[in-house]
């Protein structure tokens, strides 16, 4: 039986995650989980899968966990506030933490697992984007083991031998003769969008996605596809790779979910349903493979495949996000902070869709050359860019 903890577990991931686990009550006991102020969706996890203890970021959630659970009779310790998320995360009581808590709030909590030396399995792509260099090097010293959850990410791990599959974060493409790690990507909701219809995008709009159901800020994320942006950031920390190792291609049915092509002229991918259960699985079964709950390939039914160069000018994120990466970590925490606040702001409808683009330029090219390898420095910059994203949209 192998005790996973899942951080995130009332999002869109977590509930994939439980789905799964679920799938398989022979192989996967719910140790723990941690959640923001999701009162019932936690009561729900603790009432049907019985996990040894719980944590809620939100005090005031937690309280209100704490006493429906006595009304219930449910017994379960409940943790509360930034702590008691830490706490759970980094106990190393499970043999895998599934991280899957979103946006830079993941980031401490994924490092107390990494600490701690047991699998991770990463969802959380934020907290790599934000500190892929120091992730590593607590990898190799704490000897945990990351398993891509992002369906891309699983699909390159996928196809790459098991070498590199070992080797997480440390791999030498060139040595396993890999030309090229090909980065598929939907193009979310406005891929046809008249470029002049932008401006009046509503967060029910970009929210739509026509493939994934996902959480509100990977949704917004995918439509600017800054979500691919990160993903190449996060592609390079995973596999070792050199930014021009990595292409992107936009592929709208979403059937392969990322190729890696080598220098004899061989490509290989992963092909699947689009669910995240199917990474998930991979994740938490590897080196082996478990139900997942998901509809095999329909062929002979299925649309036909189509693959595209994305266009900057309707995706200038993803732009921003390649031109980060190429700056190093300071840059990267920094966009990924602007980002996170201005998606925030036009899901609350205080700024436009196009105001994240343009604004998300500004926070770059401000922080462009910030350096930063300790942890000290990068929560420095995360909070510098959100203030100065905050100032300039107060300003507008
Ligand atoms: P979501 O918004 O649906 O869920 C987020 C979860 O994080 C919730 O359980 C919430 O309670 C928890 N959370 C938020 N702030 C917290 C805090 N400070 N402390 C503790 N818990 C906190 O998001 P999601 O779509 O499930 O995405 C989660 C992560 O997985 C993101 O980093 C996203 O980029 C990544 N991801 C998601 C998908 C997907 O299909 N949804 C696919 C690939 C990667
Ligand atoms: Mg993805």
């Amino acid at each position: 039986m192998k005790k996973v903890t899942l951080l995130g577990a009332t999002g869109s991931i977590g509930q994939s995650t439980l789905n799964v686990i679920k799938a398989n009550e022979e192989s996967y006991k719910l140790h723990s989980a941690v959640a923001n102020y999701n009162v019932k969706g936690m009561v729900d996890i603790v009432k049907n899968f019985a996990p040894e203890r719980v944590a809620m970021y939100d005090s005031k959630s937690a309280g209100e966990l704490k006493d429906a659970l006595v009304s219930l009779k449910l017994k379960c310790d409940v943790l509360s506030g930034f702590d008691g998320v830490c706490e759970i995360a980094g106990d190393g009581e499970a043999q895998q933490v599934v991280a899957a808590i979103v946006g830079a709030a993941g980031l401490k909590p994924t490092l107390e697992a990494v600490k701690s030396g047991v699998e991770i399995g990463l969802a959380n792509k934020e907290a790599l984007v934000m500190s892929g260099t120091i992730f590593f090097d607590a990898v190799k010293k704490s000897g945990s083991r990351v398993i891509p959850i992002d369906s891309e990410h699983s699909a390159i791990f996928q196809s790459l031998p098991e070498q590199a599959q070992n080797t997480i974060g440390f791999c030498d493409l060139d040595a396993l003769g890999v030309r090229k790690i090909l980065l598929t990507g939907s193009g979310g909701p406005f891929r046809q969008k008249s470029l002049d219809e932008f401006d009046s995008i509503t967060p029910a709009m970009a929210v739509n996605h026509p493939v994934w159901s996902m959480g509100p800020k990977i949704s917004v994320d995918s439509a600017t596809m800054m979500n691919k942006g990160l993903e190449f950031i996060e592609a390079r920390y995973l596999f070792n790779a050199s930014d021009d190792k990595i292409e992107v291609l936009l592929h709208p049915q979403s059937v392969v979910h990322s190729m890696v092509s080598y220098v004899d002229g061989a490509v290989l991918a992963q092909l699947g349903t689009p669910s995240m259960q199917t990474p998930i699985a991979r994740s938490l079964a590897y080196p082996e493979r478990v139900a997942a709950a998901v509809e095999p390939l329909d062929f002979v039914n299925m649309q036909p495949l189509s693959f595209d160069k994305p266009d900057f000018k309707r995706y200038p994120c993803l732009k921003l996000a390649m031109e980060a990466s190429r700056l190093g970590q300071g840059a990267t925490t920094a966009l990924n902070a602007a980002n996170e606040v201005l998606v925030q702001c036009f899901l609350d409808e205080k700024i436009r869709f196009t105001d994240i683009a343009a604004n998300c330029r500004k926070a770059l090219d401000h922080f462009a050359c910030e350096q930063c390898d300790n942890l000290d420095d990068i929560l420095r910059i995360d909070k510098e860019a959100r203030s100065y994203i905050l100032r300039i949209i107060d300003r507008d």
